[in-house]
Formats: C-alpha cells, sequence, structure tokens
C-alpha cells in the first residue's frame, strides 16, 4: 500500500468531525486571543496581518501592525505610497519580499479590482505573495468562506489528530494533509473553526511538550491516543548554522555617506545600506586590501583605509553573521558604479528603510563625529 493510501485511510468520519468542531470551537469562544486583526472583518487589514505573520511572532507583529495600518489604513492608501515608505514601516520584521509583493499586489487591487478586496479564492490567490495558506485563510477569515488552511501549527496539529506518521514537508504529506484540512471544515462558521486550529496549535498543541492533559480535542487525537503525541509530526533534520564574517564600510565624502540601493536578488532588496561584502582576511595590509578593493568593487570608489568602528552579530536563515564595521573617507576619485546610489547627511538616515544591522550603524554614526 503506498504512503498516499495509506494516508486517505486516515481521514475523518462524520461523528469525528462533529465532535471536533463541536470541542474546538467551544474552546475557542473561552480561550482565542484578543488579536488587533480579530476585531475587524476589513479583508485589507486582515491580509495585511496574515503576511506579517508568516515566520513571524504574534508578539513581534502587533505593534508593527498598529503602526503600518495607522500609516496605510486603506489598500488605495498603500497602492499609492512609495516604496520606500512601505519599506521604511517594514523595517524589522525581516523578509522584506514579503513588504515588496504586499506593495505590488495593492496595486493589483486598485487597478484590476476597482479598490475592492477580492472575494474569490482564485482572484486573491492570483494576487502577488499570496499562497494557498494565505488566500484561505484571507477567505476563511474575511468572508467565511468555506476554504482550508494549512500552516506550522496547522500542520502540527492536523498530524497529531491523525497521527500522521510520514513526512509532513513532503508531496505526500502535503497533498494528505491539505486534503484533512479541507476534509474536517464544518458547514458553517469557518471563519471561527480555521483561527481555532491556528489557536490551538500556537497556544496548547505546542511543538514540544503539547499540553494535552487540558486539550479540548483530546478525545479525538489517535496520537494521543496511541501515546506517540511526541514522535508526532516527523521533523526534519535541522540544517547546520554556518558562521560568515562580513564587513560594512561607511564611505564618507564631506560631511555625507554613500548608501547603496539593494538590487532584486539580492538579501535585503529594496532596502538601502552601506557597502556590504564578506571577508575572508582577518587582519593586518592583508584585510585593508580586502576593503579597499571590495569598496572599489562594489562603488566604484577609491578611499583612504577604513577606521574600525564596532562589530554587530546577527543571524540571517542559517548564518551566523559577523559583521566588523568600518568608516572610510573618500579619496574623490572613481566613479559611482551603476546602480542607485545617494551621499546622505547620517541625520537623514531616518527616512531610508536599512536592515537592522544597517540602523544600528546608521544610528552610531549619526551620533558621532566623521572619521578625521
Ligand atoms: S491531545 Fe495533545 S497532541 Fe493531541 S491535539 Fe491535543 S495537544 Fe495536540
Amino acid at each position: 500500500m503506498t504512503r498516499n493510501r495509506a494516508s486517505l485511510a486516515l481521514l475523518p468520519t462524520l461523528s469525528w468531525k462533529r465532535s471536533l468542531a463541536k470541542d474546538l470551537l467551544a474552546w475557542y469562544r473561552r480561550h482565542a486571543r484578543d488579536l488587533p486583526w480579530r476585531r475587524t472583518r476589513d479583508p485589507y487589514a486582515i491580509w495585511v496581518s496574515e503576511i506579517m505573520l508568516q515566520q513571524t511572532q504574534v508578539a513581534t507583529v502587533i505593534p508593527y501592525f498598529a503602526r503600518f495600518m495607522a500609516r496605510f489604513p486603506t489598500v488605495e492608501a498603500l497602492a499609492s505610497a512609495a516604496e520606500n515608505d512601505v519599506l521604511r514601516y517594514w523595517e524589522g520584521l525581516g523578509y522584506y519580499r514579503r513588504a515588496r509583493q504586499l506593495h505590488r499586489a495593492a496595486a493589483v487591487i486598485v487597478d484590476e479590482h476597482g479598490g475592492q478586496f477580492p472575494r474569490e479564492l482564485t482572484a486573491v490567490s492570483t494576487l502577488p505573495g499570496v499562497g494557498r495558506y494565505t488566500a484561505g485563510a484571507i477567505t476563511s477569515i474575511a468572508f467565511d468562506v468555506r476554504t482550508p488552511i494549512l500552516e506550522a501549527n496547522t500542520v502540527r496539529l492536523l498530524s497529531r489528530l491523525a497521527a500522521f506518521a510520514g513526512d509532513p514537508a513532503s508531496g505526500a504529506g502535503r497533498q494528505f494533509l491539505w486534503q484533512l484540512a479541507e476534509a474536517i471544515l464544518p458547514p458553517k462558521n469557518c471563519r471561527s473553526f480555521n483561527q481555532a486550529l491556528m489557536e490551538l496549535g500556537s497556544l496548547v498543541c505546542t511543538p514540544r511538550n503539547p499540553k494535552c492533559e487540558t486539550c479540548p480535542v483530546a478525545g479525538q487525537c489517535a496520537s494521543l491516543i496511541g501515546g506517540r503525541q511526541h514522535e508526532i509530526p516527523r521533523l526534519r533534520p535541522k540544517t547546520p548554522s554556518e558562521a560568515v564574517r562580513e564587513a560594512a564600510v561607511v564611505v564618507w565624502r564631506k560631511d555625507r555617506v554613500l548608501l547603496r540601493r539593494r538590487t532584486p536578488g539580492e538579501r535585503w532588496a529594496g532596502l538601502w545600506d552601506f557597502m556590504r561584502f564578506e571577508l575572508s582576511a582577518r587582519r593586518g595590509t592583508a584585510l585593508v586590501d580586502e576593503l579597499l578593493e571590495k569598496v572599489r568593487a562594489q562603488s566604484g570608489l577609491a578611499i583612504e583605509p577604513p577606521e574600525p568602528i564596532t562589530t554587530l552579530k546577527h543571524g540571517v536563515t542559517r548564518f551566523r553573521i559577523t559583521l566588523q564595521c568600518y568608516a572610510a573617507r573618500s579619496l574623490g576619485r572613481g566613479k559611482l558604479s551603476a546602480g542607485e546610489w545617494k551621499w546622505v547627511d547620517p541625520a537623514e538616515l531616518e527616512d531610508f528603510p536599512l536592515s537592522v544591522t544597517g540602523r544600528k550603524l546608521g544610528r552610531l554614526i549619526a551620533a558621532s563625529e566623521p572619521p578625521a
């Protein structure tokens, strides 16, 4: 029997589904967190929250959501904003592609849907940055359409409920879990049902040490009944992290510093940055030569030997980055390479979207003197 056939055998009966919906919804009525995006049915606000919540914790999203909605309260306001402005309000949330796609999708809604958020799953799915999960979440939560959802919390919860021992990230695993997510939808109130699934996954059926003793659907959980709740879902081994050294060089000309807009395909595309590159030399003349050469290669400019400012540590995906930061004066020779460049007064840096480390460095230089 193939895995797929075996998985299909796990699809639930009608009485199981009824009990699940009844117990889950009763629990959700009493335990749902009061989150800002749950106080509205505005599909625009729900869409913004769903995009922000991708790969980001609820607690982190709350203040960003409030600021973003205050600055861009409607889809028209977002569509007519400059990308720089949108990225500035996204700054620090990471995964900036989400913000650029949100901005592009707002323009599509205004141009092709007259500013009305589309209700049909197919139309929502074609918006930039909206995948199957996000489309299902928006249509079910905003319009109460009977559409399934599957994200990290529900993958875990559904795998455990069905005692699905396969790999949930495999093609067959995803297919089974999507089928299950669809099969368990009640005939009505999918708005609350889908949110309740995510809430239970987030608060009770947690990745480690699920709180089975207080779980409202323990009676429907095949993993708990079989004593396998700690083994399911099967996890893939984590990719080990990798240590990387990088340099950021603040190039000064008189009392201004040089910024470069990062290009599509680069990390943090659309954000502004100082010169930044990987570093191999560790010290001495080899290090100075590498800094001079890489600044010239990136910007086209010749600079004086850079002075160290500080060292910052941060992580990007699986990379643990040690960022050595320097300042240097331009020698006034050379012509800027192709791309978007600006010489900026450090006090104006607050107007530009920067990465987290770019912002730390920017605030440091705004509070200090240029190199002699
Ligand atoms: S009983 Fe435990 S494993 Fe099963 S759904 Fe509830 S919390 Fe998750």
